[in-house]
């Protein structure tokens, strides 16, 4: 694995981040907090200890039908979310990419009724988005490559890694074991 970003880089970037997002709202106006399953998990459970107005927190989740790591339709489940009827809402995800997830679940929110609605994202992917919304605020911006950890996954797997990383072209069929289930033999030591 080559990482992209250490653990110490993670902690500064989402303390700065929660800091921005404490700027912009203030300490006395309540917030709804919404994370996106699955891949804001780790991101979220960080960032709502660090920011300091009174809190509602929720959770929806959205996932692309992708090959592997390409993006496809989206899907969203709003099964689990809480009303944000004449509600700040605070949107957060691990990675704005093509831009189609948050650009729909802005929305999504408007339609529910929130006064207003922002995102708030670990990371930026520097390539062409499909959609004029850009998230209103930013950890890191990264190149192009598909990253894993710090909540986000290959096939559900690594989204305990404390940091942020590549796989290796390995480490991906190494993965895809791992993922049905299964242990990798010991490769033969010389
Ligand atoms: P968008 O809708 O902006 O294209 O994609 C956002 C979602 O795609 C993210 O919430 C994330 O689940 C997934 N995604 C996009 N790029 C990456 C990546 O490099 N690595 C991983 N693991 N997921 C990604
Ligand atoms: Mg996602
Ligand atoms: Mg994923």
């Amino acid at each position: 694995m080559r990482t992209l970003l250490s653990e110490d880089e993670l902690t500064t970037g989402v303390n700065q981040l929660a800091g921005e997002i404490d700027q912009y709202y203030g300490s006395d106006r309540p917030l709804t907090v919404i994370a996106i399953m699955t891949g804001s998990l780790v991101l979220f459970a960080d960032l709502i200890r660090r920011l300091s107005m009174p809190q509602r927190v929720g959770v929806i989740r959205a996932s692309s039908y992708r090959g592997g790591t390409s993006s496809g339709d989206l899907s969203v489940d709003a099964e689990m979310m809480i009303d944000v009827k004449g509600r700040d809402v605070l949107l957060v995800d691990d990675i704005f990419d093509t831009g189609k997830t948050l650009d729909r679940l802005s929305g999504m929110m408007l339609e529910f009724g929130a006064t207003s609605v922002k995102t708030a994202v670990l990371l930026h992917k520097q390539r062409e988005h499909v959609t004029k919304m850009r998230p209103d605020f930013v950890a890191f911006k990264i190149p192009d490559e598909f990253v894993v950890g710090y909540g986000l996954d290959y096939m559900d797997m690594h989204r305990n890694l404390p940091y942020l990383a590549i796989l290796e072209p390995r480490e991906i069929l190494e993965t895809a074991a791992h993922a049905r289930g299964e242990m990798i033999a010991e490769e033969a030591s010389d």
